[in-house]
């Protein structure tokens, strides 16, 4: 791990690991088919594969959309659907792993992923629209935060990233 930097090759093998569990917990708690993932793959992404302008040290992570808003019987016959990827904020991540509650990369990436992947599953399944007007977009944040919050309690160290997302921090 390196200091306000970018995640070496072994913080993003930890980060894989993470993503792992956190499929598989969401796969469970949305009773979604084992091979869900597998059909609707998704990208995850650092700052190494991000343009510059959807870089954010602001936020831990965010869900990026590729393809059209809209489906419908107008769309090209050629139309792909929606395809998602979650963009991970290096330097975010990494400097909340310095603050004095220290955190591990392990749990705090399953925070994060999780609470992404939950975010993808809902604007997949569940009609949430991603371009919704601010205030939908922050009452989906809090649902989001419940969802995650209840699918990960009771794993070791992670009340206190609860306290920290709730306390401001946003991904
Ligand atoms: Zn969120």
């Amino acid at each position: 791990m390196t200091i306000e930097g970018l995640f070496t090759e072994s913080d993003r093998s930890i980060v894989d690991r993470a993503a792992r569990l956190a499929e598989g917990l969401v796969l469970r708690y949305f009773n979604l088919a084992s091979d869900d993932w597998v059909k609707n793959p998704y990208s995850l992404l650092t700052w190494k594969e991000a343009s510059s302008c959807l870089r954010d040290t602001n936020v831990f992570a965010q869900t990026v959309r590729f393809g059209s808003r809209k489906r419908g019987k107008a769309q090209h016959p050629e139309h792909k659907p929606n395809y998602y990827g979650i963009l991970l904020q290096d330097p975010a991540i990494l400097r909340a792993l310095l603050r004095p509650q220290r955190h591990d990369l392990w749990t705090l990436g399953l925070f994060v992923l999780t609470h992404e992947l939950v975010h993808i599953v809902r604007f997949r399944k569940f009609e949430v629209d991603f371009c919704g007007p601010q205030n939908e977009r922050e009452k989906e944040e809090e649902l989001v935060h419940d969802i995650t919050r209840e699918m990960l309690s009771g794993v070791e160290n992670m009340d206190n990233l609860f306290s920290l997302y709730e306390s401001r921090l946003r991904i």
